[in-house]
């Protein structure tokens, strides 16, 4: 029972001194502060603004850790699209297999920052509206296996079963 205690105390005065003091390992100044003031956000999975919602990520999802939600306000893209719900994901369900960041047709078409990642998102630094209404070439293979997967009735009944 000592021995537990001694071992805790110094876990916690370790993990202090890394913290406050950036002893070992550092924690970045945000971070420290967030700790310091018990505000410590959960990483942004999603750019809300960036995402075009077409829900291919929630398709392939082979956990169902993502759910599209409902937009209060649609957002009009190009003359032919309207954003009108956003993903949402769920990390407990979450196998971190990278599918939905890279069937995201803004990374996988247009090659920018996906909108959504298991970890953290970041911010996209293009406007897609912009993006989305510029003509990309898709080959015939690349055109297949997205469809596959966006699509795909049976993989989306096989995921259900
Ligand atoms: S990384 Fe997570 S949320 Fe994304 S597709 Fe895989 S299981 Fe689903
Ligand atoms: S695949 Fe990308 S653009 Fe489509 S809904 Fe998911 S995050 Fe948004």
């Amino acid at each position: 029972m000592r021995n537990m205690l001694k071992i805790a105390l110094e876990g916690a005065f370790t993990n202090f001194k890394r913290i406050f003091f950036a002893a070992d390992r550092v924690t970045d100044m945000e971070m420290r502060k967030q700790i310091s003031t018990l505000s410590v956000k959960p990483a942004k999975k999603v750019d809300e603004d960036a995402c075009i919602g077409c829900g291919g990520c929630a398709n392939v999802c082979p956990t169902n850790a993502i759910e599209m939600k409902k937009l209060a306000s649609p957002v009009k893209l190009t003359d032919s699209w309207t954003k009108t719900e956003v993903p949402e994901l769920n990390s407990l369900k979450c196998v971190v297999c990278y599918y939905c960041h890279d069937f995201c047709p803004v990374f996988l078409l247009y090659g920018e920052k996906g909108t959504i990642h298991p970890n953290t998102v970041g911010n996209q630094e293009v406007d897609v509206s912009e993006l989305i209404n510029q003509p990309v070439k898709i080959s015939d293979d690349k055109l297949k296996v997205i469809s596959q997967y966006l699509s795909d009735k049976t993989i989306l009944k096989n995921r259900e079963d």
